[in-house]
């Protein structure tokens, strides 16, 4: 594994320690699969932990997963091969899920959300069948917050993503080791460091949807006035004072005898 050891890479390398110790996302013995879809954040995600299992008090294994999807023009090839040169374990996983998805769709509804759904189920499948009980995604801060803020905005819901979470299917355990890394710090990680960033080549690719580039204009919005709005952001999240909401399942909980 050969990259650019810098500050970047320790600030990066600190946060993910931290959001490990604090919500217990490694522990002895585990194997994780980790999802590289090819792009920066994922790529970030695998050398980081690689990082940090080199040096970790706990031994745990790496396994890069890679579902293509049937776009065409997806270069799965260049990720396997920069992974193998890089030394990690790698198992890449071709469906149908383009034809699936032309199949199915209604025309409007969104690409994003059947291609995930369906990348989901056959993730949590490959955990299953390497043998890994963690499967690592790349999501990080500015997708936890920008989360939170759509589910408030557009479905009436108080969620953003969970750290840990137990899967579906009752077996593997997922985990977002980037929660306390912001986007800001991943983009020139991933540029120094060279990674071979690919497209997904889906018909939207490179767009995220647009409310949530709305969310990621108004959070720049409210950065100039407050730097830290974001953090605040994911602090309140860790910060819930149910006596406070209007929900009244834990209303019921809270109140007192
Ligand atoms: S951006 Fe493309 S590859 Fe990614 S979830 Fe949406 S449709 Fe699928």
């Amino acid at each position: 594994m050969e990259f650019i050891d810098n500050i970047r890479y320790k600030k990066i390398k600190n946060a993910v320690g931290r959001a490990v110790a604090d919500f217990g996302l490694i522990r002895d013995g585990d194997r994780i699969a980790v999802a590289v879809s090819g792009g920066k954040d994922s790529y970030t995600l695998l050398h980081i932990l690689e990082g940090l299992r080199r040096r970790a008090p706990v031994k745990y294994e790496l396994v890069a997963v890679t579902i293509d999807s049937g776009y065409p023009g997806f270069r799965s090839d260049v990720i396997a091969s920069y992974l193998r040169e890089q030394g990690f374990a790698h198992h890449l996983e071709t469906t149908d899920h383009y034809d699936i998805i032309r199949e199915k769709r209604r025309p409007g509804s969104s690409y994003c959300s059947i291609c995930a759904r369906l990348k989901r189920g056959v993730l949590y499948t490959l955990a299953q069948k390497l043998g890994c009980n963690k499967l690592a995604l790349g999501h990080h801060l500015d997708d936890f917050v920008e989360t939170l803020l759509l589910n408030q905005f557009f479905v009436g819901t108080l969620k953003a993503m969970a750290p840990r979470m137990l899967a579906d299917n009752g077996e593997t355990t997922v985990i977002r080791p980037l929660v306390y890394v912001e986007e800001r710090e991943i983009i020139p990680f991933a540029r120094e460091n060279r990674f071979p960033v690919v497209c997904c080549s889906c018909p939207v690719c490179g767009t995220a949807d647009l409310q949530r580039r709305r969310m990621k204009k108004l959070l720049t919005e409210l950065e100039k006035e407050n730097p830290a709005v974001k953090r605040s952001l994911l602090r309140a999240l860790g910060n819930v004072q149910p006596r406070y909401l209007l929900d009244r399942e834990l209303q019921r909980l809270c109140d007192v005898p």
